[in-house]
C-alpha cells in the first residue's frame, strides 16, 4: 500500500531528472533560462545541486518550491533500474518524457493517499474509502510497469476520473467537521495581497484560489481545502495548517513561515521559516 512518505523526493536516489528535463524561463524564480532537456549547469557530476545552501540568494527560488511527489527516484531505480540519461544518452529524451508522466500521476497519488489517510482518519464514508483505496491502487499500478507501458497511459483521461473523487471527498471530510466562522470572507478566487490574519478558516474550501502574497499569519486553516491554491509568499506565521487538505511540500516551500507555523508530520518544514 502506497505511503505518503514514498511520496517524498529522494533526490540521492535520482539522477537529477527535474534538474534536466524541465525548462524553466530567468524571472522572479530563476535567475536564468534553459530549455527542457538540457542539464542545469549548477548539476554536480553525482546529480546532486551544487548550489543547494545558496538556492534562494541565487534567485532560484523555483528550485526550492518544485516537487517531483517521489517520480524522480520512482523513474530512475525503479523503471530504469538505476541507469541514467548520462550512461544511456539514446534514451534520455525518453526517460524525461517517462519522468513528465510518473510525476504527473505521482502527484494524483499524493492527492488520493491524503484523502484516503484523512478518510480512514476520521472514519468517515465508508464507501467513499473503498472507491479511493481503489482508485490509489489503480494509479499506483500506473506507475509500477516499464517505461513502454507508462508511455502508453492516458494521464489527462485518468486525471478526469481522480478529479471528482477528490471533490466528493473533500466536501466529505469537511461537512465533518466544524467550518470557521471567516469562511465566508474568502469566497472570491483572487485573494492576492489581502489581509486574511487571525481568521478562522476551518474547513474553508480555498481549492484553487490565488493567494499570493495574502496575510494569513495566525488564521485557523485547519482542515482547508488547499488543493492548488497558490501560496506564493504568503504569509502563514503562527497560522495552523494541520490537517489541511492537500496541502503539498510545494506549496509549504512557496510560503513564509515561521517556528510558530503548524504542519502535519509528513511535511518537511522550510529552513527559511526559521
Ligand atoms: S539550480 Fe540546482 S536544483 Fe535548480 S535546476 Fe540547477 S541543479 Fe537543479
Amino acid at each position: 500500500m502506497v505511503h505518503m512518505l514514498d511520496l517524498v523526493a529522494d533526490c540521492r536516489n535520482c539522477a537529477g531528472l527535474c534538474c534536466v528535463a524541465l525548462p524553466f524561463t530567468r524571472s522572479a524564480d530563476f535567475a536564468f533560462s534553459k530549455d527542457g532537456g538540457e542539464p542545469c549547469p549548477n548539476l554536480a557530476p553525482d546529480f546532486g545541486c551544487g548550489v543547494h545552501d545558496r538556492l534562494r540568494p541565487l534567485g532560484m527560488i523555483g528550485c526550492t518550491t518544485y516537487d517531483c511527489f517521489g517520480a524522480g527516484q520512482a523513474v530512475t531505480q525503479g523503471l530504469y533500474d538505476g541507469r541514467d540519461w548520462r550512461s544511456d544518452p539514446a534514451r534520455a529524451s525518453e526517460m524525461f518524457e517517462v519522468f513528465g508522466s510518473v510525476r504527473r500521476l505521482h502527484e494524483m497519488l499524493f492527492y488520493l493517499t491524503d484523502a484516503r489517510d484523512e478518510l480512514i482518519r476520521t472514519a468517515a464514508e465508508d464507501n467513499l474509502l473503498e472507491r479511493i483505496s481503489s482508485l490509489v491502487a489503480t494509479t499506483e499500478s500506473l506507475t509500477l510497469t516499464t517505461p513502454y507501458d507508462v508511455l502508453g497511459v492516458d494521464v489527462d483521461a485518468h486525471r478526469l476520473e481522480v478529479g471528482p473523487l477528490l471533490r466528493e471527498a473533500s466536501v466529505a471530510l469537511r461537512a465533518h467537521l466544524e467550518q470557521g466562522v471567516d469562511v465566508d470572507r474568502v469566497r472570491r478566487d483572487d485573494l492576492a495581497g489581502q489581509g486574511l490574519s487571525d481568521l478562522d478558516l476551518r474547513a474553508a474550501d480555498l481549492r484553487g484560489k490565488l493567494l499570493i502574497g495574502a496575510d494569513l499569519h495566525d488564521a485557523d486553516l485547519r482542515g482547508a481545502d488547499l488543493l492548488g491554491a497558490d501560496l506564493r509568499g504568503c504569509d502563514v506565521r503562527g497560522a495552523d495548517l494541520r490537517n489541511a487538505l492537500f496541502l503539498t511540500q510545494m506549496q509549504v516551500n512557496a510560503a513564509t513561515g515561521d517556528g510558530a507555523t503548524r504542519i502535519n508530520p509528513t511535511l518537511t518544514r522550510p529552513s527559511h521559516w526559521a
